[in-house]
């Protein structure tokens, strides 16, 4: 297990202050520290993504993290480092792109933007309820934006785009992983049907799958995925390079569907507890952009029974106040919380509740 990582400024400026930088590096490692503790007590009620044999063999123990501020030092924890893939994470990287190439009508044209309340790889609400899939972030909304894709672009400019904006050039595709799914993905096999049928997806079948997974199945570290976090945090620009990667209204539809739609079935009850912008997949792996303030990747490959990563939730609860990562975070909330005791305690003496 490796430990912080110092590669930009100074070791005075961490825990992120009033102004969005991030202050009191050892204050912010403590408070780290502690919710990687609580967040492992997770792991034993999650299970690794089985559904996909060669994530079954994964272990699931594995826990990292990388606080990634726009103003200050980047914080690598645990197993920051590990590779894995990003499964359903990569569907950010879609959105951007198709957003990019094929323009905003285009996109929503083919897919919704609301959350759908259903499991990441349902097709029910999609056959009964609606003509094209709820979001862009869901399997049967990352299916019909590589329909849209395709043929323009190959795997391989999506990889070499990856590996850019993620600043990682050892993202490559984990060849035993996609041949892995390949083998078992009978259910996104009948989604693309489904979109085919419904005049969505308009692309031969076969080469819309093999182009999604491929997707699916680039590794990732929770480093580059920090690094493609804080990306959007600044709006779509590199901090570090000034390289703008997309225009900044790209970047807030993506992070304000991360917000709405990115956990699937449990996005309202994370927005709440945690309160950051997060994209999850069932490699373990977890994208949340704590917008103007950090890019935050993590790694926990035990994970709930909504495919959601189950310690890498816990930790980003434990931390998301304290560091004041949560997109609604107020500092008065401590004052808040005595006013509303005072407010409860009377409503109580009056008999309401
Ligand atoms: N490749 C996976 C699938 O299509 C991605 C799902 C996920 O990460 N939630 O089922």
């Amino acid at each position: 297990m490796t430990e912080i990582e110092n590669n930009k400024g100074q070791a005075e400026d961490l825990v992120i202050d009033k102004q969005y930088r991030l202050q009191e590096k050892s204050k912010a490692i403590e408070i780290i520290k502690r919710g990687m503790d609580i967040a492992r007590e997770e792991i034993p009620k999650g299970r690794v993504a089985t559904y996909i044999p060669e994530l079954g063999k994964v272990d699931p123990h594995q826990l990292g993290i990388v606080i990634n501020p726009l103003k200050g030092e980047k914080i690598c924890m645990g197993d920051y480092d590990v590779r894995f893939t990003m499964q359903s994470v990569c569907k950010v990287i879609m959105l951007i792109v198709a957003l990019e190439l094929c323009g905003r009508e285009a996109v929503f044209s083919k897919v919704g933007m609301e959350p759908s309340g259903e499991a990441f790889d349902s097709l029910v609400e999609l056959d009964v309820s609606n003509s094209k899939p709820y979001n862009p972030l869901i399997n049967s909304g990352g299916l019909a934006l590589c329909g849209l894709l395709l043929p323009e672009l190959s795997f391989q400019d999506i990889l070499r785009f990856t590996r850019s904006i993620c600043s990682d050039p050892e993202i490559v595709l984990d060849e035993v992983v996609y041949q892995s799914e390949m083998k078992t993905c009978s259910r996104n096999r009948s989604i693309a049907y489904l979109l085919q049928s419904k005049g969505i997806l308009k692309k031969d079948v076969e080469d819309t799958l093999r182009f999604y997974t491929k997707m699916c199945s680039m590794s990732a570290t929770a480093d580059s995925l920090s690094n493609l976090g804080v990306i959007l945090a600044n709006d779509g620009v590199c901090a570090e390079t000034g390289k703008r990667f997309m225009p900044s209204r790209t970047a807030r539809i993506v992070k304000t569907l991360m917000l709405t739609c990115g956990m699937y079935d449990g996005s309202g009850s994370f927005a709440i507890k945690v309160g950051i912008p997060t994209k999850s997949g069932v490699g373990g792996g977890l994208l949340s952009v704590s917008d103007k303030r950090a890019g935050i990747g993590v790694f926990g490959p035990a994970l709930d029974t909504q495919g959601n990563s189950i310690a890498g939730c816990k930790l980003l609860r434990e931390i998301s106040n304290d560091l004041r990562l949560n997109l609604f975070y107020d500092p008065e909330w401590n004052k808040e919380t005595e006013e509303e005791n005072d407010i409860i305690r009377g409503i109580r003496g009056s008999h309401v509740i």
